[in-house]
Parts: structure tokens; C-alpha cells; sequence
């Protein structure tokens, strides 16, 4: 983490200080259901560390971590649902993103056809 920002919502999620409905742990990345579900299966998968903001930060900077937040989000699609899923990055806040820490939206189970509305 920078020394220079205070931790975000997910680090704190991370380290243990804001409780949350652990679905998956990795060494470097966390999974927990959303706390405003927007789908029957709403899960936030995210990197422990908040240095990057959005996926095309993280995209850039460590690719190897994004393949592992796909990972881990097909991982929890085939435990919690049949394996199929949506996955979806707001990124910027006129796309709906509140949490300046890059993370994935796992949507499964019973979506709306044709619909890419996240929440
Ligand atoms: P976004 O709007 O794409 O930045 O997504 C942020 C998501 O984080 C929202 O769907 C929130 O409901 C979710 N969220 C925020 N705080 C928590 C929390 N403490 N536990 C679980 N989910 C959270």
C-alpha cells in the first residue's frame, strides 16, 4: 500500500477492520459478497492492495493480477452458481464507480437477458 493515501474500503475489508461475507482468498486477491447486491450472486472481487484505481491501471501496470481477479471470479461463478457469469469493471465515476480501487462485479444466477446493468 502507498504511504501517502489513506487505505481504501477494500484494504480495510483486506486487513480484517470492516467485516465482510468472505467467498475466496488468495495471496493477493479477496472475493465478498456485495453488500447492495444487484443480481441473485453479487460478488466484488478485488486485489488486496488498492494502488491501482481501475482496471486499466491495473491492466497496464500488472496484468499477471488481473488474470488472477478473472480467475478467482470464475472460480466463485462455478461455487456459487453454474459457472456462468458476468463481469463487469466500472471505471470512472460518470460509469458508476464509487470505490477508486480497482474491482470486478461477479453477476450470476437468474440474470436478466440481455441486460448489462450492474448497479
Ligand atoms: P463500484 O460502484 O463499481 O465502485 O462498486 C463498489 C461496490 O462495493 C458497490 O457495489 C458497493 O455496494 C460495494 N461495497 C461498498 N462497501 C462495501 C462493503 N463494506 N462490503 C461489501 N461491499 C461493499
Amino acid at each position: 500500500m502507498s504511504e501517502t493515501r489513506e487505505p481504501t474500503v477494500f484494504e480495510r475489508i483486506s486487513a480484517g477492520e470492516i467485516p465482510a461475507e468472505m467467498v475466496a482468498e488468495t495471496e493477493r486477491v479477496i472475493a465478498f459478497h456485495d453488500i447492495a447486491p444487484k443480481a441473485p450472486i453479487h460478488v466484488v472481487v478485488t486485489p488486496r492492495s488498492g494502488d491501482h484505481r481501475d482496471v486499466v491501471e491495473l491492466a497496464a501496470a500488472d496484468p499477471a493480477l488481473l488474470a488472477e481477479l478473472v480467475d478467482v471470479a470464475h472460480r466463485v461463478a462455478g461455487e456459487l452458481a453454474d459457472g456462468q457469469f458476468r463481469l463487469v469493471f466500472n471505471t470512472g465515476a460518470d460509469a458508476g464507480q464509487t470505490v477508486f480501487h480497482v474491482h470486478a462485479h461477479v453477476l450470476a444466477g437468474g440474470l436478466e437477458e440481455g441486460s448489462l446493468a450492474a448497479g
